[in-house]
């Protein structure tokens, strides 16, 4: 009995998922917090190859979404944030030695100042014949951090000097360290980018909101195996939605599959722990202080098939 519900419970959620990752710097040992080493790129590559994932254009799986068609499970899209130097002399090769498609963000004023670890639009403009280029910001800040006019101007800078630089308009944004609200959201999509990348951990299906893309960090040594068993759990979010203003959460609630009787809710800074659901609604009273002011909310079946939420404290 126990046997036929394990299987209609894995047919349920059998639902496609492609995977976005996201990559900084590669063969750049100084900087071992953000690095891929090239033989470990070759190695994800080959294991990519060897197990038949596609390496696709992110607008391709976009693309999918827009059509309301289900994405491919072996579909995977590669993103580099930051359009550093590295990227250029170590990364790039191998891209295009294994013929693999890839997203760029650039940040802006990195390359338009010319820091030194940072590509210059030359060479950002020759990595455009191999793979799509987005835009990552001028100055990089916490978004969430700042007004939302300075969200607007820094955008907006970008945007325009990008344009003039390279001759099209950014058609994606990636946030700097992946941190956003609903407001900060509304502004940058105020911007007519097709799409919009986080970073949280969790997969593309046909539902996803394509100004809510999720990735997947790639840095080190990784499971790459592990990181593809990630799904996306089908979950509506009510509570919360942001972060409480006096840094209490007092509840989590959202709606899932009635067929889910029980699951596991993460909070940072607290790990994991067995919610109960009932008739699909789960509805926990916490009353927890956040100890963090940048904290994930995680619904998880089985820490794999996951709905993951950022909130972030409001400085302003
Ligand atoms: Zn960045």
């Amino acid at each position: 009995m126990k046997y036929i519900l394990l299987l209609f419970i894995s047919y349920y959620y059998l639902s496609a998922n492609a995977h976005v990752f996201v990559y900084h710097r590669f063969g750049d040992t100084k900087h071992s917090s953000t690095n891929t080493t090239l033989k470990e790129l070759k190695k994800e590559f080959d294991y990519f190859k060897k197990n038949n994932y596609k390496v696709v254009k992110l607008s391709q799986i976009v693309e999918k979404i827009k059509q309301n068609k289900s994405v491919p499970d072996n579909w995977v899209a590669l993103t580099i944030d930051d359009s550093y130097k590295s990227f250029y002399k170590n990364g790039l090769p191998l891209f295009k030695e294994y013929n693999y498609p890839f997203s760029l963000y650039v940040y802006v004023k990195a390359t338009q100042k010319g820091y030194g670890d940072f590509m210059t639009w030359d060479e950002i403009k020759d990595a455009s014949k191999y793979g799509e280029i987005g835009l990552h910001s001028y100055s990089h800040p916490h978004l969430t951090q700042i007004s939302l006019e300075n969200v607007r101007k820094d955008t907006k800078k970008s945007f325009e000097i990008f344009e003039e630089k390279l001759g099209f308009k950014p058609k994606s944004y990636a946030y700097p360290y992946g941190e956003y609200n609903e407001k900060v959201k509304k502004v940058i999509k105020s911007f007519n980018f097709k799409y919009i990348l986080n970073q949280n951990t969790g997969t593309i299906t046909k539902k996803t909101d394509v100004y809510d893309i999720n990735r997947i960090a790639l840095v080190g040594k990784v499971n790459l195996e592990q990181k593809l068993k990630y799904k996306t759990l089908d979950a509506q979010w009510i509570e919360p939605k942001e972060y409480p203003q006096n840094g209490i959460l007092k509840k989590v609630k959202a709606k899932v599959s009635p067929k889910i009787k029980q699951i596991k809710l993460y909070i940072t800074g607290y790990g994991w722990q067995d919610i109960k659901v009932n008739n699909g609604i789960i509805d926990v009273n916490l009353n927890l202080k956040l100890k963090k002011s940048r904290s994930r909310v995680i619904l998880s079946t089985d820490y794999f098939t996951i709905a993951n939420k950022i909130i972030i404290q409001d400085k302003k």
